[in-house]
């Protein structure tokens, strides 16, 4: 079945003149995609209409299957799509709102070596409006609307899926999800997060959206970068660093550098040394994230004195540095933890 959540304003136009309807319905549509709402419970278009789209699309294109709350008060939900397949997502509240983390694609092929969302490899990419709906549902969930009223302020493209491994519908669900018509979230509060594809960087930075960008870099050398991210044997850190400078002559907006810390592997002062020495020289921030453990891998996190001494390190270098809040490894909704099966305790 299509999606309606896929539909811009205009493609909702066009579907409305090939049912022989009034353009006007097309926004009515829209207006109640933008509330969250399935098909079945619109109340402003007929009987008629709503069966003829009912005959075509999904009613919602998935379902809050489970949801955890952590004991810091983050919330994870596993999303059930239309086929079955399960997704899952994480909420933050912050003092400037809710911070929403949405899957890009069902499971993940880039093979991570401490990531659970590749265990079971990709079983398939999601479509814009499956990602729009995490958003659509949640926003509702929470009481909001599109707009000024609407209680998602972030979006940030972290959660299962390498983003940029499934182009064409994260930068259409970008300009969906920012569009005036529709939930209106600005473009300066999204992150998109990969682990870096250097051709679709540079892609994505010709688009001009001013999103956020976020590299997963985890290691300052080629051959130790290889041994956890096998995308390293591909693109060189050499060509992610020009991608990014890049991105930044073009978007404007610094670049985010995620940087996990496992134990024993990259948490040396070599390590800090040439992380320092490969990120000088344009606008820039490294975050910090002691590893989020997967049961099923050996790596191992550090604790937080180590953690704290390389972001010394790396400020005595001149790197503007963070180490990022570890929240909801108790759920197992920490970055790197998301699945696409639900877990059996
Ligand atoms: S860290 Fe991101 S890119 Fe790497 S396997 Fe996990 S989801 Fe995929």
């Amino acid at each position: 079945m299509e999606i309606l959540q896929d539909y811009s304003l205009e493609e909702l136009k066009a579907l409305m003149e090939e049912y022989g309807e009034k353009p006007f319905r097309a926004k009515q549509i829209l207006d109640n995609v933008n509330l969250g709402k399935s098909i079945s419970s619109y109340s402003n278009i007929s009987a008629e209409l709503k069966e003829k789209l009912l005959s075509r699309f999904a009613d919602f294109p998935l379902k809050i299957h489970t949801e955890q709350v952590s004991r810091d008060g983050t919330r994870k939900f596993a999303y059930e799509l239309s086929d079955g397949n399960i997704i899952e997502g994480v909420l933050l509240e912050y003092k400037y709102g809710f911070s929403l983390c949405v899957s890009t694609q069902v499971g993940c092929r880039m093979g991570c070596k401490f990531c659970a969302s590749t265990l079971n490899g990709l079983v398939r990419n999601l479509t814009a409006g499956e990602i729009l709906s995490q958003v659509l549902l949640v926003n509702a969930l929470l009481g909001g609307k599109a707009g000024k009223l609407r209680k998602v302020t972030n979006i940030v493209l972290m959660g299962s899926g390498e983003p940029l491994d499934n182009y064409d519908n994260v930068v259409k669900f970008l300009h969906l999800v920012s569009s005036k018509d529709g939930l209106n979230v600005s473009p300066r509060n999204i992150s998109v997060s990969t682990c870096g594809i250097v051709p679709n960087i540079r892609k994505l930075a010709d688009e001009k959206l001013p999103i956020i960008l976020t590299i997963s870099l985890h290691a300052p050398f080629d051959e130790l970068r290889k041994s956890i991210m096998p995308i390293a044997n591909k693109y060189s850190i050499r060509e992610i660093i020009d991608a990014a400078k890049f991105y930044f002559e073009k978007v404007g907006r610094r670049v985010v550098f995620e940087y996990a810390l496992i134990k024993g592997v990259n948490d040396s002062f070599d390590c800090a040394k040439q992380l320092a020495l490969i990120l000088r020289g344009f606008p820039l921030h490294v975050n910090l994230i002691p590893l989020n453990e997967v049961k099923e891998r050996e790596l191992k996190t550090v604790n937080r004195k180590n953690a704290e001494q390389f972001a010394e390190w790396l400020t005595n270098m001149k790197i503007s540095v963070t180490i990022r809040r570890t929240m909801a490894d108790d759920i197992d909704g920490a970055c790197g933890q998301l699945r696409n099966k639900i877990e059996n305790n």
